[in-house]
């Protein structure tokens, strides 16, 4: 008998395929950035960009994301175990972020550079897949807080900066590799974690914890760093999951948040039940010690942002470039071009001052008192406008792939998804700008090393000029009003959003002036740098002045992907 021939009802016409096959590091923000930092050969991190970019790991990405992580709190005998099991591509996502040493590795070097090189690799593979940058970043931040308890450094910091991933809960000390994480919100505020209710009393060489974390992530952590109220008051303490008799911690998890997006990560609830833990730095000065790990991991929120905003922007520019309506591509139409280059600015902005404040964390990691100073002040500017800005993008690029861009298997979703959280972990917007007042009054220094770093390129472009003279006046009107309690627009908490986003803008500025080709530095001074925004204050993306010459801007956000 013969077949009839299938039936063809069409033939598939004008999608596009997907982005895969292409190399992440391909980015010329990040490759100069890295070239000024003095960080050598790129080599090992396009082998990255290669294995970040392939289809394979996208796979992973899909995978870790559609199986989340499952707690099981109880074995078949009714014994309390509290480990949470993670899809197997979750483990291969670990594994190429420990063995490239994203996570403690660089405090393990005192040679420069080694933070800046760190941070281009967690740039580059978070792009693969955001949610296992948690444990991974938690990690890296622990180290500089741990240091508060020599001896626990000593004891732990070579295991945290291993290159071995070694997931399962076994006594710390005889693992190959550790990773930690970090527990500071209660239910009643995170926030204020002063008003921590958790409770620490003194036992032999530690401490029992008894009370409870309401956001606890990634709990299968070896480590955690923990605020409790001891009786000197709030202080930190190192938790392991695991005590050195190999007995379990009375770290009960209670159950895993359900959260909008980074789901391939476990974020949980836990309940301490007089929970052995040491104490780190001084009893009593609880937050002065973990703030050294809020300011590490708020860099990588930052450099997190970065890298979805550059993903976002890469994967509207490829599909822009193939797409067709109207009888020609969605990238040649003239305000589907403003779209992208706007984003592809916003990209380079991003990439550019994360780059630059994770040089200024190599430097200040070595002593370098001046960086230090920068830092305190641009990090949580930055972190605020960045990050702030991520959702924004990604909503935007999300509609450059039209109806395609809503559905899932475009990989959009996730990254919209994903957007908003590193604006709302490590201090959430409002903290984070108040934290901007809080440096200018407390590290008076900053406001003059923020102003010589922007001053480089004075005489450049008048807009620049024009904005670091207003932010000059802001700085001076916010101080003022600590001291004397003035008025203004600048004054008080109110305009600290305001405050915190021209310090961002004007710093963005000034490097794109000083190191982005000539046309890109142009584009965004027009469009960022006025006294209100081209198309007046909020406007979505794509309101850029007539007159700018966008080819090159548009080149930037160019990828080639391998036939
Ligand atoms: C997915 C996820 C994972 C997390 N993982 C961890 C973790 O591992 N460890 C951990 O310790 N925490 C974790 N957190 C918690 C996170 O750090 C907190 O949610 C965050 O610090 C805000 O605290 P809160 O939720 O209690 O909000 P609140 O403190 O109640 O704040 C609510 C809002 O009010 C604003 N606000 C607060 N105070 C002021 C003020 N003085 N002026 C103006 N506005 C103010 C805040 O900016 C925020 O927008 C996680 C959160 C999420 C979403």
């Amino acid at each position: 008998m013969t077949r009839a021939a299938p039936h063809v009802t069409h033939e598939v016409l004008n999608q596009v395929p997907p982005l895969a096959g292409y190399d992440v590091a391909d980015d010329p923000a990040l490759i100069d950035a890295l070239r000024r930092e003095g960080v050598g050969d790129p080599a090992e991190l396009h082998e990255l960009g290669e294995r970040a970019g392939s289809a394979a790991t996208q796979d992973l990405a899909r995978l870790a994301n559609e199986h989340p992580p499952v707690l099981r709190t109880h074995d078949s005998r009714g014994n309390r175990i509290d480990e949470v099991e993670f899809h197997p591509a979750w483990h291969e996502l670990m594994a190429v972020a420990v063995g490239h040493g994203m996570h403690a590795a660089p405090w393990l070097s005192a040679d420069p550079g080694e933070h800046v090189a760190r941070a281009a690799r967690f740039y580059v593979w978070t792009q693969a897949e955001a949610g296992h940058g948690c444990p991974i970043s938690m990690t890296y931040a622990s180290v500089p807080a741990l240091r508060h308890a020599p001896e626990l450094a000593s004891r732990f910091g070579a295991l945290l900066g291993s290159r071995s991933y070694d997931p399962g809960l076994r006594v710390p000390d005889g693992k190959a590799g550790l990773l930690a994480g970090m527990a500071m919100t209660e239910k009643q505020g995170g926030s204020d974690v002063r008003a921590n209710t958790t409770r620490a009393v003194p036992v032999g060489d530690g401490y029992q914890l008894t009370g409870h974390k309401w956001f606890c992530s990634a709990p299968m952590c070896d480590l955690f760093l923990v605020l409790a109220q001891a009786p000197e008051g709030l202080t930190c303490f190192l938790l392991p999951r695991v005590l050195p008799d190999g007995t379990r911690n009375a770290m009960r998890i209670q159950r895993l948040k359900d959260k909008l997006g980074n789901r391939s990560n476990a974020s949980s609830e836990v309940e301490y039940d007089a929970a052995f833990a040491w104490p780190v730095g001084e009893p009593g000065r609880g937050v002065a010690t973990i703030i050294e790990m809020v300011s590490a991991t708020r860099l990588d929120c930052v450099i997190g942002s970065a890298a979805a905003t550059r993903l976002a922007c890469v994967t509207a520019a490829h599909y822009a470039g193939i797409r067709r309506s109207f009888g020609t591509t969605l990238a040649t139409h003239p305000l589907m071009a403003s779209v992208l280059a706007d984003l592809a600015l916003e990209s380079e902005a991003a990439t550019t001052v994360a780059m630059r404040l994770a040089g200024a964390a190599d430097r200040a990691s070595r002593g370098d008192a001046t960086e230090a100073a920068l830092l305190r002040l641009a990090l949580p500017a930055a972190k605020y406008w960045v990050c702030k800005r991520t959702p924004m993008v990604t909503g935007e690029a999300l509609e450059c792939l039209g109806g395609n861009g809503y559905v899932e298997e475009s990989g959009m979703p996730r990254l919209y998804r994903d957007a908003p959280l590193n604006s709302v972990w490590e201090g959430s917007g409002n903290v984070t700008a108040l934290d901007v007042l809080r440096a200018l009054a407390r590290s008076p220094g900053s406001a003059d090393t923020l102003l010589a770093e922007i001053d480089l390129a004075a005489g450049a472009d008048r807009r620049l000029d024009a904005a670091a003279g207003r932010l000059r006046c802001a700085l001076k009107e916010a101080a003022a009003a600590d001291s004397e309690g003035g008025m203004g627009r600048w004054a008080g908490q109110s305009g600290a959003r305001r405050l915190a986003g021209l310090i961002a803008l004007t710093l963005q500025g000034s490097l794109l002036v000083r190191h982005a080709p000539a046309a890109v530095a142009d584009a965004f001074c027009a469009s960022r740098l006025g006294t209100e925004p081209a198309g007046g204050p909020g406007v979505p993306f794509g309101t850029l002045p007539d007159g700018l010459d966008l080819d090159p801007v548009l080149g930037r956000a160019a990828v080639s992907v391998r036939g």
